[in-house]
């Protein structure tokens, strides 16, 4: 076959692709360290990554010594049900084991729970500048996504509900939500859940919910016995430190987790991730010293921002988002000086960047880079 004619093949092939499916935005992460380095030949050693929300203090050493003991059984595949893990779980969290849904991260149950409840002709509902899942699970199943203006960056509860169709299925609401940070009080979740009509599912994704100091937290799983049309999802890619294990997991009503299930690939969280996963889930007083740590780092970077006479939105979460002028020059400055964060115009915040709260000294350093990139633009 010539050139020519494959080339006409590849077009072929790919208009054949469902509309919606060519219509997807790739997600954009954040910059790997290996890549900048390759980039602009600095030792990796050198640069800081602080792009993609993940724990400064690595993982538990529980959970490692647990994955290196799961390495002699990795020519067996893992347990599909997930057994021991969803047991962990449902003692930890006093939820029956059949609530409980296992992921490839937290990112595969928000899709389960979009495959298993979306479909051309359906919408989904969320709110501007939320996580970029949402938007990009709902379009890969042909279903519309209605984005609803934010309200001082947070979600507008009053206006997603009244932006609920006829055709809705899935509401997604982040609490806390990434990249902005903010937070939505108990009281007023547990409102908007009532208004809900009841066959529309609540997707709530609590991914940073071990930061949330214990006052702010809803009761989020106590809901699941009155609304059969809520879904919880957490994860333990983020105070957990397993972002790089890829595992998540989500509550539901048993009927609703059962049809998430049929969506699942029928291994999709490997063996080493579910030995960890119980493993961490035991070594709460790694999460608490993540959460102490990140509390320290928030005030030291915000403390920061105020010196350097920049603006932030108040987060709740393990990253801020602050606005620089030049903000895509400045987030190219920063990579060349090897402290990588997250430029969020894809978004719709080009005036912005996200940034993780490090260690102190990863704190320290971006904060001094940042003050002379900014005198240099003066
Ligand atoms: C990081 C994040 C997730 C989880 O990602 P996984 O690694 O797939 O568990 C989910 N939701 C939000 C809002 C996040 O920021």
């Amino acid at each position: 076959m010539n050139t020519l004619s494959s080339l006409q093949d590849i077009v072929d092939v790919c208009e054949r692709s469902p509309s919606y499916v060519r219509a997807i935005a790739p997600y954009q992460p954040g910059k790997p360290i290996s890549e900048l380095a390759r980039e602009i030949g600095l030792e990796e050693e050198s640069i800081i990554k602080l792009a993609s929300n993940e724990n400064p203090l690595g993982a538990s050493p529980k959970a490692l010594a647990a994955m290196r003991a799961a390495l002699d059984e990795v020519a067996r595949y893992p347990d599909g049900n997930g057994f021991e893990l969803r047991t962990a779980l449902a003692k930890m969290y006093g939820v029956a084991a059949a609530r409980i849904v296992l992921g490839n991260g937290s990112n595969d149950v928000l899709e389960m729970a979009a495959h298993a409840f979306l479909e051309p002709g359906a919408s989904a509902v969320y709110s501007q500048h939320a996580f970029a899942v949402y938007p990009l699970a709902t379009q890969a199943t042909g279903a519309a996504g209605i984005e609803v203006p934010a309200r001082d960056f947070g979600h507008d509860l009053d206006a997603m509900g009244r932006a609920v169709r006829g055709d809705t299925r899935v509401v997604f609401v982040a609490n806390p939500n990434n990249p902005t940070g903010t937070w939505i009080a108990a009281d007023r979740l547990h409102a908007f859940l009532r208004k809900l009509p009841a066959h529309v599912l609540l997707v709530l994704d609590e991914a940073y919910y071990e930061y949330l100091d214990p006052g702010l937290r809803s009761d989020s799983l106590g809901w699941l016995e009155q609304f059969p049309n809520l879904v919880v999802s957490r994860t333990f890619s983020k105070a957990y430190g397993l972002a790089g294990l890829r595992v998540g997991f989500a509550f539901a009503h048993p009927q609703v987790a059962g049809l998430m299930n049929r969506v699942r690939q029928p291994f999709n969280v490997s063996s080493i991730a579910q030995a960890a996963a119980v493993a961490a889930l035991a070594d709460q007083e790694f999460v608490h010293k993540s959460r102490a740590l990140n509390a320290q780092g928030m005030l030291a970077l915000t403390t920061g921002f105020k010196r350097l006479g920049l603006s932030w939105i108040p987060s709740y979460a393990n990253f801020v988002s602050f606005k620089v002028p030049n903000t895509a020059e400045v987030f190219q400055r920063l990579l060349r000086r090897g402290v990588i964060v997250r430029p969020i115009a894809g978004y719709g915040m080009p005036e912005h960047l996200r940034v993780t709260v490090g260690t102190g000294a990863e704190n320290a350093r971006f904060l001094a880079e940042l003050e002379a990139v900014l005198t240099d633009l003066r």
